[in-house]
C-alpha cells in the first residue's frame, strides 16, 4: 500500500493523467475541447484532467448502448448472470487498486475505502440472483381456455448520474442490477472522482460484457442535461444533492423518462437517557466524522434527550479533539481531507454562520494542519452545542466533519423535531428500552431507521431510499426495488385455437 501511495505522491507532483470516456467497449478521448482538474484532495494537487463530455458524445454512448441492448436483452439471464459472477471475481482481484483510487481522488481513509469497494461488490453478488427475480406469476385456466401470466422486461438504454461521495459504491447500487435485467447502461459519473468509474469499465469488459452494455461518458451539467432529454433515454437513476435530483426528477419525468432520484440528507442520532453512552459515542464519532462527514448517510445532528446532553458533550470533546486526521492512505488515518478546496471553504462558511448564530462551538476545526500536506483540504472535526432549529447549520446539509447537538426535554420532541425536517434519509436512535425502540422506528418519518445502529445502511437486497426531499421517485435504490424499476410489468393472456369459442364475442370476457 504505502509503495503504491509513495508512487502517486510523486505522480500527480509530475503529471496530471489524462481520463477519457469509455463508449462501445472502447476508451475514447474527448473531443470537447472541455476538461475538469481532478484532485489528489490529500496534497492539494492536480492529479488528472478528465474530459467533460458535448452532447454529440452523449449521442455517441446512448447510440452504442441502444445498439447493443437486442442482443444483451435476448440473451438468457443465467448468461449475463455469469458475467456478473466473473465480474465479481475481477473485482475481488482488484478490491485494493479501487480503494486507491477512490482515497486518491475522494481523499476517505483507505480502509473506509476498501469498505466502499465491498458495498459495491455485495451488490454485484445480489446482481448474479437476479434471474430468480425475473420469475413471473402464472395462473393457469383463468377462463375458456385461457391462461394468463406475467413478463418483468428490461426498458433499454438507461442511464445513472452519480455523486462524489461514493465513487464505487454509488454506480454499483445502478449498473449491475440494470443489465442483469437485461438493460444497457450509460454512466455519467461525479466530475470530481472520477478514475474508478473507467477501471469498473474495462473489469466488466475484461469479464467478457459485450460491448456497448455499460458506457461511462464523464462530464458535468451538459452531459447531464443531454441525458435527461435523449429520446432513447428511457430511465434515469440520480443520486446526489437535493436540488440536483428534484431537477433531474421534474426534467426527466417531463421528458417521460422513469426516474428514481435520491438527494441530501441530514440524518438526526437521537441519545436516549437510558442509552449506553459509551457505545452512543463511539457511534457518533465514528458516523460524524467517518469519511470526513461527507456520507449521506453521516450523523450530523445529536439529539440530546433530557438530562444526558451535559455528559454527552464532555465525553465527545476529547474524542474529537483528538481525531487521527491524515492523509488517508496512512495506515493509522481515522479522518482524511474533504473532497476539494471549495467545498472545504463552503464546509468553513457553514461554521461562521454556526457562531454567527449563537450555537457554542465546542471544539473549531477550522484552521487544522496536517504536516507534510499543507496544501491539502484538511478540516479538523468539529462539535457545536445548543444548536436550534432555525439556525442554517441546523436547516441545510453541511456535508463536512460538523457535528450539532440539539437538546430537547424528551422523547416525543425528539420525534417531533426529526419529523418536521424536510430531509428523511437516515436515522438512529440509541436506548435500552425496547418499547421506546419500537415506538420510534413506527413513528418517525424517515426512510432507514437504525436501534443502536449508527448507520442504517440497507444490504444489497434490502433496498436503499430515503423519504421527503431525500428521494423523488417511487423505487428506492437496489435489492428488488431496483429489479422494479429497471423492468417493465406485462400481462399476457394466451388461448390456443382449439379452445377459442366459435363467433365474435361483444361483451366483456369474465371467468365462466
Ligand atoms: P451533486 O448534486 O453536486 O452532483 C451529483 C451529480 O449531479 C454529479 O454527477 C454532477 O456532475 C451532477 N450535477 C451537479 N450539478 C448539476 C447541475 N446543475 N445540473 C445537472 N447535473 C448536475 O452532489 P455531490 O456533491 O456530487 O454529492 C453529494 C450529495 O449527494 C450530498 O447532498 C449527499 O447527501 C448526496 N448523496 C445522497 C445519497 C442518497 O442515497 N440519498 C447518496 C450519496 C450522496
Amino acid at each position: 500500500m504505502s509503495e503504491t501511495y509513495q508512487d502517486e505522491t510523486q505522480r500527480s507532483a509530475t503529471s496530471a493523467r489524462a481520463l477519457t470516456h469509455f463508449i462501445n467497449g472502447k476508451t475514447f478521448e474527448g473531443t470537447s475541447g472541455r476538461f475538469g482538474d481532478v484532485f489528489n484532495p490529500a496534497q492539494g494537487s492536480v492529479s488528472a484532467r478528465v474530459p467533460l463530455a458535448s452532447v454529440a458524445e452523449v449521442d455517441a454512448a446512448v447510440a452504442a448502448a441502444k445498439a447493443a441492448f437486442p442482443a444483451w436483452s435476448e440473451t438468457a439471464p443465467i448468461k449475463r448472470a455469469r458475467v456478473l459472477f466473473k465480474f465479481k471475481e475481477l473485482l475481488d482481484r482488484h478490491h485494493d487498486e479501487l480503494a486507491e483510487l477512490i482515497t486518491r481522488e475522494h481523499g476517505k481513509v483507505f480502509s473506509d475505502a476498501k469498505g466502499e469497494v465491498m458495498r459495491g461488490i455485495e451488490i454485484v453478488e445480489f446482481a448474479c440472483g437476479i434471474p430468480s427475480l425475473l420469475k413471473t406469476d402464472f395462473t393457469d385456466q383463468i377462463g375458456g381456455g385461457i391462461d394468463n401470466w406475467n413478463l418483468r422486461q428490461p426498458l433499454g438504454v438507461v442511464a445513472g448520474i452519480t455523486p462524489f461521495n461514493f465513487p464505487m459504491m454509488v454506480p454499483c447500487w445502478m449498473f449491475p442490477v440494470a443489465i442483469a435485467c437485461g438493460n444497457t447502461f450509460v454512466l455519467k459519473p461525479s466530475e470530481r472522482d472520477p478514475s474508478c468509474s473507467s477501471r469498473l469499465a474495462e473489469l466488466l469488459k475484461e469479464a467478457g460484457l459485450p460491448d456497448g452494455v455499460f458506457n461511462v461518458v464523464h462530464g458535468d451539467k451538459v452531459a447531464v442535461d443531454a441525458l435527461l432529454v435523449h429520446p432513447e433515454v428511457n430511465a434515469l437513476s440520480f443520486v446526489g444533492s437535493t436540488p440536483i435530483a428534484e431537477y433531474i426528477y421534474t426534467e426527466g419525468t417531463r421528458h417521460g423518462k422513469r426516474v428514481q432520484a435520491l438527494g441530501g440528507a441530514k440524518n438526526h442520532l437521537v441519545v436516549m437517557p437510558d442509552a449506553d453512552l459509551d457505545q452512543a459515542v463511539d457511534a457518533l464519532i465514528g458516523a460524524a466524522y467517518g469519511s470526513a462527514g461527507e456520507r449521506c448517510m453521516a450523523i450530523s445532528v445529536a439529539v440530546a434527550v433530557g438530562h444526558i446532553a451535559d455528559e454527552l458533550v464532555e465525553r465527545l470533546t476529547p474524542r474529537v479533539k483528538s481525531l487521527k486526521i491524515l492523509n488517508g492512505m496512512e495506515s493509522d488515518a481515522e479522518m482524511g481531507p474533504l473532497v476539494t478546496s471549495v467545498h472545504r471553504e463552503k464546509v468553513v462558511g457553514y461554521i461562521d454562520s454556526g457562531i454567527e448564530a449563537g450555537a457554542k462551538l465546542v471544539v473549531d476545526g477550522r484552521g487544522h494542519q496536517v504536516s507534510g500536506h499543507e496544501k491539502g483540504f484538511f478540516l479538523g472535526g468539529t462539535l457545536f452545542d445548543n444548536v436550534s432549529t432555525e439556525m442554517k447549520i441546523y436547516r441545510e446539509e453541511i456535508f463536512g466533519p460538523v457535528l450539532c447537538v440539539v437538546r430537547v426535554p424528551d422523547f416525543a420532541s425528539a420525534v417531533e423535531l426529526i419529523n418536521a425536517n424536510e430531509f428523511a434519509n437516515g436515522v438512529s436512535l440509541f436506548t435500552s428500552d425496547g418499547g421506546v425502540a419500537r415506538a420510534f422506528s413506527r413513528q418517525i418519518q424517515i426512510g432507514m431507521v437504525g436501534i443502536n445502529v449508527p448507520i442504517p445502511v440497507p444490504m444489497a437486497w434490502h433496498s436503499f431510499g430515503g423519504w421527503k426531499k431525500s428521494l423523488f421517485g417511487d423505487h428506492h435504490a437496489y435489492g428488488e426495488e431496483g429489479v422494479r424499476f429497471y423492468t417493465r410489468y406485462k400481462s399476457i393472456m394466451q388461448r390456443w385455437p382449439d379452445s377459442i369459442a366459435k363467433g365474435a364475442e361483444f361483451t366483456m370476457p369474465v371467468a365462466k
